[in-house]
């Protein structure tokens, strides 16, 4: 007898959060924030590490798995879990964003996108029907509808109409995910940065009903200050006892900003991207561990992060194979933007928790301001 999926706030402060969302495959402590597993890895970490820095579930991309090693080859060999060794939660994205930002040849119609890969130009189709098609192949825990959103700034006009064909899509999403208990489908809200747009999707989507309700269509170029406006007003449109989850975000400040708006879970590609790039998030801001002020520095990148790339290793060791491309560089660094990224979550779940979210928000922004250590 497997547990529903459900969702149950601990307690509130101000318009921030904490809670659990409970599922078969084990609980998501909330305000969760979710690592990018886009090709079935979290690139440089193993599964096993990325648990270790207290992440509870992972995101992985639709598009990027349809089209290599496709969703059925994945099915035919157990699913997405036993596949990548991540027996968690995952929450798999419709596939409609990377669509529009990755493929070529798009063509969008009132059934879906026709598009040609960007790895090797074969062609294929989404719509909400094929999307939980694929989603469910992947066995996917958390399942996104396929919808559709236009670059800002736009014209109110093509936001709208791009919105209302999302709501039809909403719907054909939920007709075809069907009855998956265990298994949860989140609706996704659009509407740009107009008010009633976003109330109107909101509207729609509660009608259909779901399990969930993602922000969606922000951080796509509209800024954080524009972000926040839409975020003011945005989560409290969507219904108190479900997640409310926002896509694709985001910055260490933009997270604590987005909670503090009453958001519950993110996404996004920084932390382990940024590994890769040599750019590493503390407590005290960010620090470029290519920089030559690091070379000679004996000093760990943060004395009181607990993270391995902390604990074993100088920044001058950093600093070192960094340079000199070797992989252990990506590895240590995403590993300790990962950790620092889920201590942050932790420090707000606590915050919140303990009725001092406001302190704990002086403190991030106060600690940030100070800046790097100074250098030897
Ligand atoms: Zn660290």
């Amino acid at each position: 007898m497997s547990t529903p999926f459900s969702f149950s706030l601990a307690a509130t402060d101000g318009r921030a959060r904490t809670g659990v969302i409970d599922t078969p495959r084990g609980q998501i402590r909330t305000p969760a924030f979710m690592p990018v597993g886009t090709a079935a890895t979290v690139k440089a970490m193993l599964p096993e590490s990325v648990a270790a820095t207290g992440a509870d579930i992972l995101l992985g991309n639709t598009y990027h798995l349809m089209l290599r090693p496709t969703a059925e080859r994945i099915d035919r060999l157990g699913g997405l879990h036993k596949f990548m060794n991540w027996d968690k939660p995952i929450l798999t994205d419709s596939g409609g964003f990377q669509v529009m930002s990755l493929a070529s040849l798009r063509k969008l119609t009132e059934e879906g996108v026709t598009f040609a890969s960007h790895v090797d130009g074969s062609k294929h189709m989404l719509s909400p029907e094929r999307s939980m098609e694929i989603q469910k192949l992947l066995g996917s825990d958390i399942v996104m509808c396929f919808d559709e959103c236009p670059a800002l700034p736009a014209e109110d006009s093509v936001v709208a109409a791009s919105m209302r064909m999302s709501m039809r899509w909403a719907q054909r999403s939920r007709d075809a995910f069907g009855d998956r208990p265990g298994h949860a489908l989140f609706g996704i809200q659009q509407g740009g940065v107009n008010q009633d747009l976003r109330g109107e999707s909101a509207e729609a989507l509660t009608k259909i009903g779901f399990d969930g309700y993602a922000v969606g269509g922000l951080a796509v170029g509209e800024g954080q200050e524009a972000m926040f406006g839409v975020l003011d007003y945005a989560p409290d449109m969507l219904p108190q006892d479900k997640p409310r989850y926002l896509m694709g975000v985001g910055k260490p400040d933009d997270i604590v900003g987005a909670v503090a708006r009453g958001i519950d879970m993110m996404d996004c590609v920084l932390p382990s991207r940024s590994g890769r790039t040599g750019q590493v998030f503390t407590r005290h801001g960010v620090v470029n561990i290519k920089n030559a002020r690091h070379a000679d520095d004996p000093r760990p990148l943060d004395e009181d992060c607990s993270c391995p790339a902390c604990r074993n290793y100088s920044r001058a060791y950093l600093h070192h194979v960094f340079r000199s491309q070797e992989m252990i560089s990506g590895m240590l660094l995403t590993w300790h933007n990962l950790h620092y990224y889920q201590e942050l979550m932790q420090g707000m779940r606590d915050a919140i928790a303990a009725q001092r979210f406001d302190d704990f928000v002086t403190v991030f922004h106060g600690l940030r301001a100070e800046g790097d250590i100074e250098r030897l």
